[in-house]
């Protein structure tokens, strides 16, 4: 008997096995379904367009923000000059010894998308995403000149006819211009917008530009006009990872079956008994989704966390007169206590418990510290380098000379002055290598605003003044801006005795 049972369990698991395994094979290779996504409107779909106009307004207009540095410096706000190997955010100059803060913004970024996943889901990938915005751009475009999704649909279906060429020819062209717009908007952070735009329509400006603009246009026009909920699904890494950002607390888009089952179609408000659930299985929330998926499957891969059902089946439910959120922001807690029949709301718990006090706190410290470092940060910074080859040389009257490199970069938006002396060894003269010069004791040194300056120089001392083969002796560095002097050490070698 057991055997048989044994034998049965078997082939329950192999059919089971095969059964996904077919549908596996099938998900994998089936040609992909257009989604033609309906208008939605609500609450969630305001605050979209909100986000889509804030976001898009910010990456197209930044670079025109003007900011005054001084007449030695681009007075660009946002620039990443890398003729000159800096970053110009507003007030502050990043440059690339500096590229710390930099790693520092991407970890805080990393963290803060952890932090955002944990409490709320994929909030990212259903607001600001790039690619969520474009396409809603995209889509914006569509609807306007196709119509909505049952109009496109018809037209999709139907054969080729002048209007349908006349309206998709319309479409892609918007949509190119968009693209260019987007690709065009790139190229103006790397280089002075205005000066950038007339060499651009004149045909003046390089070659790099151009490509440049031609591969973002391109990238736009295919994944916001072609490729949409692929990138999603397919390319981004990050529906993969953010399952493991997700627990019992994290708010998700969840359809409330305990409210909605089990469903009986084509229901008005009178038809509403007790035995049926809310859900009409009007399928209004699958046909709004960007994703081309059915919430009420549970939570999917797929899903963007858009909130877009919840608006669509909130006007359902408003229509049938029954209470909304039968889709809605929920916590796994609160969807197993209602299920279990308790009414319980823990929606702050996805705020506030130990990962979110955790990722906000390594947030909060990064910030810090980068802000620490950033009003720390010395705006001179002097560089000595003993020459090498050779170490020293003995001149003809006996006395020894070594050659230095001094390097100074001047992080100030105004050019500095600079006086080096030496001191530390008795009777220490200084030479500026080249250059038919007695020897000086002092050698000034002009470093441009935002620049970096070095001279190369060498120092004399006679041999009876030098103890040791290594002698520490030290730089002066004076500013004549400020009158602040710095001192660098160095050592001064002679030959052995
Ligand atoms: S299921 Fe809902 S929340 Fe998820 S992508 Fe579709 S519309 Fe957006
Ligand atoms: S919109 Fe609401 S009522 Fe309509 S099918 Fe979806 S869950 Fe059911």
């Amino acid at each position: 008997m057991v055997e048989v049972l044994n034998t049965i369990h078997k082939q329950v698991d192999r059919v089971e096995v095969e059964a996904v395994n077919s549908k596996a094979n099938r998900a994998l290779f089936s040609k992909r379904e257009k989604i033609f996504p309906k208008r939605a409107s609500g609450t969630f779909r305001q605050f979209k367009w909100a986000v889509m106009v804030f976001t898009l307004a910010i990456y197209y207009f930044t670079p025109w923000i003007r900011w005054d540095r001084g007449e030695f410096t681009p007075n660009q706000a946002v620039l990443v000059d890398l003729d000159q190997g800096r970053f110009y955010f507003f007030f502050i100059t990043i440059w690339p010894q500096e590229l710390y803060y930099i790693t520092g913004l991407l970890v805080m970024a990393g963290v803060g998308l952890f932090l955002v996943t944990s409490t709320v889901g994929r909030a990212w990938c259903g607001y600001t995403c790039p690619q969520t915005v474009w396409v809603d751009l995209f889509l914006v475009i569509e609807r306007w000149v196709e119509g909505d999704r049952n109009a496109r649909i018809k037209l999709d279906k139907a054969g080729w006819s002048v209007p349908k060429v006349f309206k998709r020819i319309t479409k892609h062209v918007l949509w190119l211009l968009i693209a260019m717009m987007t690709g065009g908007a790139w190229v103006f952070y790397f280089a002075d917008a205005p000066t950038l735009l007339k060499n651009l329509l004149t045909g003046n400006a390089s070659s790099i530009a151009y490509s440049t603009i031609f591969v973002m246009t391109s990238i736009t026009y295919l994944f916001a006009g072609f490729m949409r909920e692929q990138v999603c699904t397919f390319m981004c890494p990050w529906p993969r990872i953010q399952g493991a950002m997700l627990d019992e607390r994290s708010l998700v888009v969840t359809y409330n079956d305990w409210r909605g089952e089990p469903r009986s179609r084509h229901q008005k408000k009178s038809d509403v008994n007790a035995q049926s659930g809310d859900c009409i299985d009007c399928n209004q929330c699958v046909v709004v989704c960007p994703m081309g998926i059915d919430i009420r499957d549970g939570q999917q891969l797929e899903c963007i966390t858009c909130a877009l059902c919840i608006d669509a089946c909130n006007g359902v439910m408003d229509k049938i007169g029954r209470p909304g959120n039968l889709i809605s922001y929920s916590t796994l807690n609160d969807y197993e206590a209602n299920v279990k029949g308790e009414s319980k709301n823990t929606t702050w718990r996805s705020f506030i418990h130990a990962r979110t006090i955790i990722y906000s706190s390594i947030m909060i410290i990064a910030a810090l510290s980068l802000l620490y470092v950033l009003v720390m940060r010395n705006p001179v910074e002097v560089n000595i380098l003993h020459n090498r080859n050779p170490i020293f040389i003995v001149l003809s009257d006996g006395s020894i000379r070594n050659g230095y490199t001094v390097k100074i970069l001047n992080k100030k938006l105004q050019p500095q002055e600079f006086i080096i002396s030496v001191e530390g060894i008795a009777g220490l003269e200084m030479q500026v290598a080249g250059a038919q010069t007695d020897a000086q004791k002092e050698v000034v040194l002009t470093v441009p605003a935002n620049g970096l300056e070095s001279v190369r120089l060498f120092v004399r001392a006679k041999a009876s003044n030098l103890k040791a083969e290594q002698n520490p002796f030290n730089f002066i560095v004076h500013n004549k801006n400020n009158s602040e002097k710095t001192t660098h050490g160095a050592f001064f070698y002679r030959p052995k005795k």
